[in-house]
């Protein structure tokens, strides 16, 4: 299950935060999860808990939100919602669609001590 390393990475990223931003504790954990990131939000939860045991992050309210995957297209220059990494451009049909948003999770917000 690869959302326990994702947690883990989001540990130490709050562990390198508290000490940049001394902070002591995390009360709760915003984390957007890309449609295309394959990430799955069960499994996030079911990681959660385990992973910040003995952290700053101990007993801290997970919320998770979702981002929709966005690509642009590089024949038109215009961008459109995309439901997996290789939709075509919704405006013109070109497959060659880079993403832009949407294939990774990140810390969305955090509340401290
Ligand atoms: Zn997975
Ligand atoms: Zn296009």
């Amino acid at each position: 299950m690869h959302e326990l390393s994702l947690l883990e990475n989001v540990r130490e990223i709050l562990e390198s935060h508290a000490q940049s931003q001394n902070f002591a504790k995390v009360t709760r954990v915003t984390l957007e999860i890309g449609k295309l990131s394959c990430v799955e939000p069960e499994a996030l939860r079911f990681g959660f808990d385990v992973v910040m045991q003995g952290s700053l992050a101990e007993g801290a309210e997970l919320v998770i939100t979702e981002a929709s995957g966005i690509g642009l297209c590089r024949q038109c220059g215009r961008q459109s919602v995309i439901e997996t990494l290789y939709d075509p451009c919704a405006e013109c049909g070109c497959p060659y669609v880079d993403v832009v948003q949407g294939a990774e999770m990140k810390i969305k917000d955090l509340i401290v001590i």
